[in-house]
């Protein structure tokens, strides 16, 4: 029997029987250390703290926290397999490291779906089709470059940096831990990588993943822990290059800290896309798009498509048929293979988003959200939209990273751009129209590093992805995310 607590209960609607997936074939230990020179060790710190389950409250496992020192027996261990082996290497051997990664997270890929949504709260749905095969594929791709660099950069000698620093967050775990590891040693880079404090499992998992494949000791090396670990990666005088996600307001301390030194960098940052939907558009598939623009993953996603613009003349439409879309919309248990909207990822993001529902309730919106019966445990917030919002208004304007959309209408073609790019973001956007004119002069006029047509939140390893203006510098993915890990001198 659907058990009310974890079921979307609303007048006239349906119930589905709870489809859970089993976590029976998930391992994982009480306490994990961190992952250096190839194997796990305590922390010289001492400190460790408990990763907890966003949808239940209860703790998984206690993990590291890293301090300086521990940090700086990182950096070490990945200059010495640098300098000592993963540099030295040919690099068809490289490949197949590289390769071997990739096929052991696609055997024990159930494992990880599970142990995404119990550490990060969402559907398993989206773990399952989603981050880990990607992450499987990111290393796939990655692989294949190893030997082909010539090819990437015809003409020129790509040299690797040498130790990759590396900071991810807490929406896609293992994803953005592939994003950033693939290419880092495809190129022939050593990394130490932290983990958000909310979501190190997957990561922790992948290192033992790492040792599984045989790497040589210290080639990856993981340290949990929250922003002072991170801080202390960045300001870290061995590491020759650092890769950060993660928001605009940390990604500009670290900008700030890497000012004057020869660092490379890349920071993928915040983002406030529009998706435009214009008259012409195929409607329905349309509300399909918003609603996986922006529900998709508790709208935890970056390049969610969190503004709405919709032509006046289709909106009362459209906002109609989204609103009795969103009613259809599971809300709960994200281990439920019925779950469309999972846990909110930690208890501080859920406040931040409830501070926000409130700001777009003052600053005169009209909010909806559907009638969901929400656990009692946990941290949930159901689909919200905002109608009747200004420019102006702070719910249009910032970063809000959970399941609410701000609505606005437009009247033509230059109303419609002009709003998308009255932001100080630039990561993404998304376009609806039947007229492939229209699409191609949205595209080139956001200035957005991705722009979806007739569709939204598509990934592939093989297209780049980044932003212009505060969403970030530099791009990851695909050739382009080979440029980030190389230097390039004459052949
Ligand atoms: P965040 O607070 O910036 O954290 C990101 C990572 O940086 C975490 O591992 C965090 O550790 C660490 N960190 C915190 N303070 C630091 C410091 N002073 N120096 C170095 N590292 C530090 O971001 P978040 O709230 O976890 O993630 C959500 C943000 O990420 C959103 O703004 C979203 O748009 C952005 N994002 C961007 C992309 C993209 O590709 N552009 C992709 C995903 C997410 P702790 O977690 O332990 O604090
Ligand atoms: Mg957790």
């Amino acid at each position: 029997m659907a058990t009310p607590e974890n079921k979307l209960a609303f007048d006239g609607g349906w119930e589905y029987d709870p489809a859970p997936e089993s976590t029976d074939h998930v391992s994982l230990k009480k306490r994990y250390g961190l992952f250096i020179g190839g194997e796990f060790t305590a922390p010289q710190s001492g400190r460790y703290f408990d990763t907890i389950n966003p949808a239940t409250e209860e703790a998984l496992a206690r993990v590291a926290d890293a301090g300086e020192a521990d940090v700086d027996r990182a950096v070490r261990a990945a200059r010495k397999a640098y300098s000592e082996r993963w540099s030295r290497m040919r690099p068809k051997e490289r490949g197949k490291y590289i390769y071997r990664i990739a096929r052991i997270l696609q055997e024990r890929a159930r494992e990880f779906a599970a142990i995404e949504s119990l550490d990060g709260g969402k559907p398993i749905r989206e773990s399952r089709d989603v981050d880990i095969p990607l992450a499987a594929a990111h290393f796939f791709y990655y692989a294949g470059w190893a030997d082909k660099l010539d090819y990437a950069f015809p003409g020129r000698r790509a040299r690797p940096l040498g130790v990759a620093g590396q900071v991810i967050p807490w929406n896609f775990p293992l994803l953005m831990a592939a994003w950033k590891i693939a290419p880092a040693l495809a190129c022939g880079n050593t990394v130490v990588l932290k983990p958000a404090e909310t979501t190190p499992l997957t990561a922790l998992k992948l290192a033992e993943v790492i040792a599984d494949a045989d790497l040589p000791p210290g080639v990856v090396n993981i340290v949990t822990g929250a922003g002072k670990t991170g801080a202390a990666i960045v300001e870290h005088k061995g590491v020759n290059k650092i890769a950060f996600t993660g928001s605009t307001q940390v990604g500009r301390l670290i900008m700030r800290a890497l000012a004057g030194t020869p660092k490379k960098y890349t920071l993928e940052l915040g983002g406030k896309a529009a998706n435009i939907i214009f008259a012409d558009a195929a409607i329905d598939q349309a509300v399909e798009g918003i609603v996986n623009g922006i529900f998709f993953n508790q709208g935890h996603v970056c390049c969610a498509g969190s503004r709405l613009l919709v032509q006046e003349s289709v909106a009362d439409e459209v906002i109609e048929k989204l609103k009795d879309r969103m009613q259809t919309l599971i809300v709960g248990d994200p281990l439920d293979k019925n779950t469309d909207i999972g846990a909110i990822n930690s208890r501080m993001q859920l406040d931040k988003i409830a501070s926000y529902l409130k700001v777009g309730e003052q600053e005169g919106g009209a909010m909806f959200q559907t009638a969901c019966r929400l656990p009692k445990k946990g941290y949930w917030c159901p689909p919200t939209i905002f109608t009747g919002v200004a420019q102006s208004n702070r719910v249009v304007q910032e970063e809000i990273f959970g399941p609410v959309l701000a609505i606005q209408t437009f009247r033509d073609f230059d109303e419609a751009l002009a709003k998308a790019n009255n932001t100080p973001y630039g990561l993404s956007g998304g376009v609806w129209t039947d007229k492939g004119a229209k699409i191609f002069r949205m595209t080139s006029g956001i200035r957005a590093g991705v722009i979806w047509a007739n569709t939204f939140n598509k990934f592939d390893p093989t297209a780049p992805f980044g932003g212009y203006k505060e969403s970030g510098v530099g791009r990851e993915g695909g050739l382009h995310g080979l440029d980030a890990y190389v230097d390039l001198g004459a052949r």
